[in-house]
């Protein structure tokens, strides 16, 4: 931190892609190759979609090669038109599909302590003009469905889910993917359930299920006969077989990330302004590690403890400032789009830091990282001074 070597000796990144059994991903792959079948809807594919489909409790699965192009089919799907109101607070490409598809994301504020839409900021930005809701499970903790399950059906909207972190979470008793018409997961490289790239649309609604498959591969009924516009969002084999494996090992993944998260909270306990935020710990599946820094506690800001970190090989990321009502383009976006200022989601944006967890990290390292966390706030005014006197180096992206 001031001198000598960094603490980790390699990068810690947040999002190494887990892999338990390289071997089993390569055995499912080798099937597919003596097969000779890639894609297109092949038998990795079909056990994969009942494997998704039977974890979160609902009847239909269509899987896709990502999780943002599932979200441009499902609007298409379900016929949207004009505003989509959404959470500010999310990645970007959850306002990237709609507005690839002519839909205008209205961003809502969150609720501080869950880091989910509010519902009661949804509802003031309601219009004659709105069709949908698109409501996310910010790093894995549940959205409030009952809330806005009937929010929705009060204005007559469409209700679905970017469950991108939520895999195997639960919300409202039930697991995450059988809320509101659809619910959409990824299985990037970096998520809990990994297809190396891959996405799904979950639903309990059949004829929106079939609109989906059919605009997965390129309009085509299962009879071949193209019976709509499409896409080619068809996910292949290879990516099920990793999908496939990846969902074999579910339970254990679960449980290491239980572990790490409960090493990071004794690690970080009394350390002064620098929380782990875990405000569903019996529902959330616990996949990403995220700190709140208090800089007035702390005495050192979020980004200062980041620079710190960096130095230290520790690669923690700010996700996802600044929020998407001020990234491009929607920062340039008429006013009514965001109508004031989106007060909680600025404030998460200038105060989380999410840290490196899963199963490239040992516990050992988990309270690693809590020591140079606690040693930086210890030493808050030289490490100021330090991050001050740098030249500002780019944050790690
Ligand atoms: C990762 C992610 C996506 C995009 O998923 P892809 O499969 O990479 O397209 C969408 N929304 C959220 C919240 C994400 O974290």
């Amino acid at each position: 931190m001031l001198g000598g070597a960094p603490a980790f000796s390699e990068p810690l990144h947040v999002g190494r892609p887990s892999v338990l059994r390289p071997h089993r991903v390569l055995e499912l792959i080798g099937g597919a190759l003596d097969r000779r079948v890639l894609t297109h809807g092949g038998p990795l594919l079909r056990e994969f979609e009942r494997a998704v489909a039977a974890v979160a409790g609902v009847a239909h699965c269509v899987a896709t090669c990502n999780a943002t192009v599932a979200m441009q089919l499902l609007v298409r799907a379900l016929g949207l038109r004009g505003e989509v109101v959404m959470p500010s607070w999310t990645f970007i490409a959850t306002a990237h599909a709609l507005q690839w598809e002519g839909l205008t994301p209205v961003f809502c504020d969150v609720d501080p302590r869950t880091g989910n839409l509010d519902p009661r900021s949804v509802a003031e930005l309601i219009t004659p003009r709105t069709s949908a809701i698109a409501a996310v499970h910010m790093w894995g903790v549940p959205a409030p469905a009952p809330q806005l399950t009937s929010l929705a059906r009060e204005h007559g909207l469409r209700l679905y889910f970017d469950s991108a972190h939520a895999i195997a979470s639960r919300c409202d008793g039930r697991p995450v993917g059988g809320h509101g018409a659809a619910e959409v997961f990824s299985f990037h490289a970096t998520k809990l359930v990994n297809a190396f790239e891959g996405g799904a649309v979950v639903t309990g609604d059949g004829d929106l299920a079939e609109r989906v498959r059919a605009m997965r591969d390129y309009g085509r009924n299962g009879d071949g006969t193209v019976g709509m516009l499409g896409l080619n969002a068809k996910m292949t084999e290879p990516s099920a077989a990793m999908g496939l494996a990846s969902l074999e090992d579910l339970d254990e993944l679960l449980a290491l990330h239980r572990e790490r998260h409960e090493h990071y909270a004794a690690g970080l306990c009394g350390v002064p302004g620098v929380r782990l935020r875990d405000p569903a710990p019996l529902e959330s599946n616990r996949s990403y590690v995220v700190v709140e820094v208090d800089p007035e506690a702390a005495g050192l800001t979020r980004d200062e403890l980041r620079a710190v970190l960096h130095a230290e090989n520790v690669l923690a990321r700010d996700h996802f400032h600044p929020g998407c009502h001020r990234s491009e383009p929607y920062r340039r976006a008429p006013r009514r789009h965001t109508p004031r200022s989106l007060t909680a989601t600025e404030a998460l944006s200038e105060r989380v830091l999410v840290l490196p967890t899963g199963t490239s990290l040992r516990n050992e390292d988990a309270g690693r990282v809590c020591e140079v966390i606690g040693e930086a706030v210890r030493r808050a005014p030289a490490v100021r001074a330090w991050a001050s006197s740098r030249t500002p180096a780019a944050p790690h992206r």
